[in-house]
């Protein structure tokens, strides 16, 4: 949960303006984390899935799918390297 800037209510994750006070909200911009709520390996497809609050599933399987086409070694080194520097929420 969010807390507000100005009265600290809790406000629900994203709020733009405080319910309470109406105070608006200097969100913290988004950051790119690996996902340790959506992971099935190092969490890279979870984390992008979390940053443009899409399907992780769907993610997954459109990286999969290019990583096919690609010849498989470019996406398995990708994202090995992705893992190393999206670091872990
Ligand atoms: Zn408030």
């Amino acid at each position: 949960m969010a807390q507000c800037v100005s009265c600290g209510r809790e406000l629900a994750e994203g709020s733009l303006y405080c319910n309470t006070c109406g105070a608006a909200q200097n969100l913290p911009y988004r950051k790119l984390y690996r996902s340790t709520a959506q992971r099935q390996l190092l969490g890279v497809c979870g984390g992008f899935a979390e940053y443009w609050e899409l399907d992780p599933t769907v993610i997954r399987v459109l990286y999969v799918v290019l990583t096919f086409f690609s010849g498989i070694l470019p996406g398995v080194v990708l994202y090995l390297i992705l893992a190393l520097i999206m670091p872990k929420r």
